[in-house]
């Protein structure tokens, strides 16, 4: 039986309604200037590339940039300038930097905003979130639907090892361009989707190329506010072509100063730990040697949950070198009738942004009885159970170590200040799917 709730969708794009409801506009192509065969073949976007870090002394590199206190950088710049011109044109949906915001007394320092207009009453869609790998299907919303004037810049990485921009780029479609693109449901100021390779419609999945491309935006953003999110399928996102979201707030989130423990060291130098004291139970990776070690080893471990059918969300933070992966397990729960109904009847969704502590609320009264107790009842529900949790872990442990043995590069080795390293051979294989989390019906 296929398991499917009814969500409250979000709109992301312009373009994602009912397909026929928009009044095509006076243009050339198609009529409404899309990203498709008939309105691509001529457009010119803006393209940054950036340079990619060099493998000696990378990490340094780039905790010096995120470290300076110079004026905006370039890509920082882009952003906002970009994104400000859209406001002008008055794409977005609602005014977010009108939403109240307000950090919620206690240890935590939990934020909530107050996002009514993010809410979409007209159009509840069926969503499946019992499996996190999922077919592209062309039929339903995608990014290639939205209108050129949503997206605001190409992003690759340079070849000649130099920043560049250029102002009017032509769009080589065949060369699998990744494009950034205003989400018209704004979460915070500056709130964008980074595509991958966007004429591929890739599901939502992440492999190590893509989640590359997203360190590398974070590194050169080279703002420390500036983070992106990923939401797999089962975790709350709620379109299947891969993407990941990113904006500034200008505070810390309470996940990023949630004391940790550490696990290992990894290839590259990568150090793996796990999150203490926190609602969610999750791992965070962080350093290496260079953005690609990190990609990798987050990578792997991302692939893991996927194939073995474990939704899970990503926040991307400090200028791309430290990294938070939280499997969860709400969804399945909600479809399972498992989720009390005050909570429900708040109708958040967990994703990335909520996780990291970051709440975006859609009722004045949540907005008004927010409280650290609230936020952590709620996130608490997200999370695997310790028992799950340990054996999720020891999934991502086994990832990790087989790709070393394939790589040829050196062992995986625990360092001495392991608390709680873990032997993966003994833990018994974890069936997909077997746990609590997952529904067999
Ligand atoms: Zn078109």
């Amino acid at each position: 039986m296929m398991l499917k709730i009814k969500r409250v969708p979000t709109v992301v794009s312009n373009y994602q309604k009912e397909e026929g409801s928009e009044a095509p506009r006076t243009v050339g192509g198609c009529g409404r200037n899309c990203l498709k065969a008939c309105c691509i073949q001529d457009a010119k976007l803006p393209l940054y590339a950036f340079k990619k870090i060099s493998k000696v002394g990378g990490k340094d590199l780039v905790v010096e940039k995120c470290q300076e206190e110079l004026p905006l950088a370039f890509l920082d710049s882009l952003v906002l300038g970009e994104w400000e011109d859209r406001v002008q044109r008055g794409l977005f949906r609602y005014d977010v930097t009108s939403c109240e915001t307000k950090v919620i007394p206690g240890e935590y320092g939990f934020i909530a905003q107050l996002n009514e207009g993010r809410h979409l009453k007209k159009r509840p869609t069926e969503f499946r979130v019992d499996k996190v790998l999922q077919p592209f299907d062309e039929n339903k919303f995608n990014f290639t639907k939205v209108g050129q004037e949503e997206v605001l810049f190409q992003f690759e990485a340079s070849e000649d090892g130099e920043v560049q921009f250029h102002p009017n780029a032509p769009v080589d479609v065949e060369n699998s361009p990744s494009f950034v693109a205003i989400n018209v449901s704004p979460i915070e100021y500056g709130h964008v989707l980074l595509i991958p390779r966007i004429f591929e419609c890739l599901p939502q999945r992440i492999d190590h190329e893509s989640l590359l491309l997203a360190l590398h935006m974070a590194a050169e953003a080279a703002n420390p506010y500036f983070r992106l999110g990923y939401n797999s399928l089962g975790a709350f996102a709620t379109i299947n072509h891969l993407h990941f979201q990113a904006y500034y707030l200008a505070m810390p989130f309470p996940i990023e100063k949630a004391p940790t423990k550490k696990i290992a060291t990894l290839n590259g130098g990568v150090k793996m730990s796990e999150l203490l004291n926190y609602p969610v139970r999750g791992l965070v990776f962080e350093g290496g040697d260079t953005l690609e070690d990190l990609s990798k080893v987050v990578s792997d471990a991302c692939i893991s949950l996927q194939n073995n059918n474990i939704p899970h969300n990503v926040l991307i933070s400090d200028c791309g070198t430290q990294v938070f992966l939280l499997p969860q397990c709400y969804a399945e729960k909600q479809a399972l009738g498992e989720v009390n109904a005050e909570l429900l009847d708040t109708q958040v969704n967990p994703a990335a942004w909520e996780i990291s502590g970051h709440m975006v609320l859609k009722r004045k009264k949540d907005f008004d009885e927010a409280s650290e107790a609230n936020a952590w009842r709620l996130l608490a529900e997200v999370s695997l159970s310790e028992e799950r949790f340990q054996e999720v872990k020891a999934l991502i442990f086994e990832a990790i170590a087989l790709t070393k043995e394939s790589d040829d590069s050196p062992q995986y080795l625990p360092k001495d200040d392991v608390v709680d390293s873990v032997d993966p051979s003994t833990y018994p294989a974890v069936v997909a799917g077997s746990q609590e989390c997952v529904v067999l019906q």
